[in-house]
């Protein structure tokens, strides 16, 4: 009798038992007990539990665990009223951990970044009309006069939703004391209510874009047809700098919209600028939300709520959108999908371009990428028939694509301390005398990327990096753009203490604008670099002042490149296209002409056709004489070739093994103990382990391997098993980069 008491206690608890994925680098889900006398909160609720000392939140995941025995395990705390995490995005966790090699929970803290948005909302106090507020507006029969003020904010309040005092004054255009006025006078009544912050009006598919060209009709109809079909497929939307390329995706978006789904817009983080802001408003006519790095944390709590709850249909973000608990999402694009900056470097390492195709077949999703210069990956996909290929082979209206010249740097008189071409010169000379404007491009920030002092050789270094510190004179530091680490511009050279010795070698922004104001003292010349701008708010300034030709020049590092439209513009000098190519990057080359190419898409694209300039020491460099020729797809084809032939990316898989600690010794102890374990298998080759480019980062030292393997190899088993034979002690850290794109 007592035994079956107990086995039956024992069932009980049993089928309480769950699992929880909390958002901490575990390697697992942890078991936990659910409520008694009720069932179990579903997989994907939130729910708050103990941990140590510590109450955690977390999300229920699938399955059941069976490690620890159930009287082991410790109830949940409660469960959260935040709608559910879906299903798919559990999967999309759970597979994102699986390809990168990142514990599922850091994965998990991604799509939960707010914690306050799985609180519920505080209860606020809100407005609304009284009966007699109510009445006061319908009739001159009460005595209550309505000061035109008092009336429209009783015309707000008894149109929308109970809100805010603060919101009603707003939208009335009048003082808080106004409407503090009317409820003092009963014409409005303030309660406690746990509401959401009423959303802005959502984005209208109903309105009418611009007209279509023919071209664009066509790619919008199949881009449209992709969404109405339903079902996972990727489409990509090729198309010439200038072609129309975001008109074109808008109808797909309008597509989804109409058919009552969520829609996911990815860009760099650099594109998300005013300007497509403001064209989506035009489109749409309301703002889409936003997510990005910029953003208040109350911000940011609002847009997941408004996400996950349905209310925000449209988001456009950077790439960690993609981890938004969207719960209707019918659509994903991948605005310039090439941008290197999809790939995330830091915490868990992963290609957001990637990672948004997995999400989309997971979800059984249409997704749309979009560039003109399309990814090899992307290409490549597209020639294995894997995605389709839509195109928009010419510029909208009557704009064509610039005239490129490359300006052979061997053949040319510069003087010491100058880097403006003699040709390039007189084209911006040309450009000016004809009233319109031009952009000059180096993608450097700073005055110098090098001081040296002349009289004793004295280079200054980072104390922390194997790196230089790069001048900047406006703000009079040595700043090292790896670390952040900023030292005054010393009066004298430390080493040797002479006097005004220092040197600065080589170009930056900063000098090319006092080269320009030299050579052009009448030219109204402006900076676009991120360091000098104080945030998006400024560069949006900086472009509508070039709209509305305030400036004649514009001088920029790689912000400049992406997604700005100048009527006016119409010569891009490119000062040193050799920049990318240095350093073993696989993708240098790819990189240079994207990078190029795009800036000097910012030429002619208007009725006034462009010229772009490139100063090269490299004339017969594949990628120049590619972008010369402006012949893309050889040069693809010729890059596809060689990456084959190594059997590198996307021909073949690659990883980096970069190993970290506080001291030398500790780095190379654990890169040779990684080395001894090294798998030997066929098809997989080990690289390493070398120095890494930088060899000291932050003040740890770094060594790298590199694996590469063929197709059919699962490289993340491979690398499993590796780990799992070595042990790393003391300060040393292995981090994996699953398809690196840096290799520094
Ligand atoms: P891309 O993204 O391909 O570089 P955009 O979408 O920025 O090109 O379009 C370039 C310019 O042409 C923009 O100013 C855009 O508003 C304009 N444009 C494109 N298509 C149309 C159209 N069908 N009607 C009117 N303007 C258009
Ligand atoms: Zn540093």
């Amino acid at each position: 009798m007592a035994d079956d008491h107990a086995s039956s206690r024992e069932q009980e608890t049993a089928a309480r038992r769950i699992r929880v994925l909390l958002p901490l680098p575990l390697p697992e889900a942890l078991d936990y007990l659910g409520p008694e006398g009720s069932s179990p909160p579903e997989p994907g609720s939130f729910v708050n539990v103990p941990l140590g000392q510590r109450s955690l939140t977390g999300v229920v995941w699938d399955g059941a665990g069976e490690e620890l025995p159930a009287d082991r395990l410790k109830p949940i705390i409660e469960t959260l009223p935040t709608p559910r995490l879906q299903p798919e995005l559990r999967r999309f966790v759970e597979r994102v951990a699986a390809y990168t090699m990142a514990p599922p929970g850091a994965v998990l803290r991604m799509t939960m970044s707010v914690p306050e948005a799985l609180l519920s909302p505080r209860p606020r106090r809100l407005c609304s009309a009284s009966p007699i507020g109510m009445a006061a507006l319908d009739g001159p029969r009460t005595e209550t006069r309505l000061t035109p003020a008092r009336r429209r904010v009783l015309e707000v309040l008894c149109a929308g939703q109970p809100m805010p005092a603060a919101e009603a004054a707003r939208l009335a255009a009048c003082g808080t004391g106004v409407v503090r006025d009317l409820i003092t006078a009963k014409l409005v009544e303030e309660r406690f209510a746990s509401a959401e912050i009423p959303t802005s009006p959502s984005p209208d598919w109903r309105l009418c874009g611009p007209q279509l060209s023919p071209d664009q009709s066509i790619a919008a109809q199949r881009l449209v047809s992709s969404v109405e079909a339903t079902g996972f497929r990727v489409t990509v939307l090729d198309g010439v700098t200038g072609s129309g390329k975001t008109e074109t995706y808008f109808a797909a978006l309008a597509a989804a919209l109409a058919a009552g789904r969520q829609v996911l817009v990815l860009l760099p983080e650099i594109a998300l600028g005013a300007q497509w802001l403001e064209r989506f408003r035009q489109r749409f006519g309301a703002l889409p939300a936003q997510w990005h790095s910029d953003m208040t944390a109350a911000e940011r709590r609002d847009t997941w709520r408004a996400v996950a709850a349905g209310r925000a249909r449209v988001v456009v973000g950077a790439r960690s959108a993609l981890f938004l608990p969207f719960p209707e999402l019918g659509l994903v694009i991948v605005d310039e999908e090439h941008d290197p900056s999809y790939k995330q470097e830091d915490g868990v390492i992963y290609q957001a371009r990637d990672m948004a195709v997995l999400r989309a077949s997971l979800a059984g999703i249409p997704i749309i990428l979009v560039s003109a210069t399309p990814s090899l990956e992307t290409v490549v996909n597209v020639a294995r028939g894997r995605y389709q290929r839509v195109a928009l082979p010419r510029r909208h209206a009557a704009a064509e694509l610039p005239a490129v010249r490359l300006v052979d740097l061997r053949r040319e008189r510069i003087e010491r301390g100058r880097f403006l071409s003699p040709p390039l010169v007189a084209e911006l000379a040309a450009t000016f005398e004809a009233g319109e404007q031009a952009l000059l491009f180096l993608n450097r920030r700073g005055y110098a990327p090098l001081t040296l002092c002349r009289a004793c050789g004295h280079r200054f270094q980072c104390p922390s990096c194997t790196a230089w510190l790069v001048e900047h004179r406006f703000t009079g530091r040595l700043l090292c753009h790896h670390c952040g680490h900023a030292e005054a511009v010393p009066a004298c050279c430390p080493e040797c203490l002479a006097a005004g010795a220092l040197v600065p070698c080589g170009p930056g922004v900063e000098r090319l604008l006092e080269e320009v104001t030299e050579r052009f003292p009448a030219a109204r010349t402006a900076l676009m670099v991120s360091d000098l701008l104080s945030g998006p708010r400024a560069a949006a300034e900086l472009a509508q002042g070039m709209i509305e030709r305030r400036y004649d020049l514009l001088i920029g590092t790689q912000i400049v490149a992406k997604g700005h439209h100048f009527p006016m513009l119409t010569l891009v000098g490119v000062v040193d296209a050799d920049l990318g190519l240095a350093g073993g990057d696989l993708r240098a080359a790819e990189r240079t002409y994207q990078l190029l190419h795009q800036v000097g898409g910012r030429a002619g694209r208007a009725e006034h056709k462009g010229r772009v300039l490139i100063q090269t020491w490299m004339p017969d460099q594949p990628v120049m004489k590619a972008l010369a020729a402006g012949d893309r797809d050889r040069f693809l084809e010729a890059e596809a070739a060689a990456r084959r032939h190594a059997g590198l990316p996307p021909f073949g898989r690659l990883a980096a093994l970069i190993v970290s600690a506080g001291d030398a010794e500790t780095a190379d102890f654990t890169a040779r103990a990684l080395s001894r374990a090294a798998p030997q298998l066929p098809g997989v080759t080990v690289l390493g382990p070398a120095p890494a480019p930088l060899a000291v980062l932050r003040s740890r030292h770094r060594r790298r391997f590199l694996v590469k393997a063929g197709r059919d190899v699962r490289l993340q088993a491979v690398l499993r098993d590796w780990l799992s034979r070595i042990r790393t002690a003391g300060s040393a850290r292995i981090q994996i980069d699953i398809d690196p794109y840096s290799f520094l």
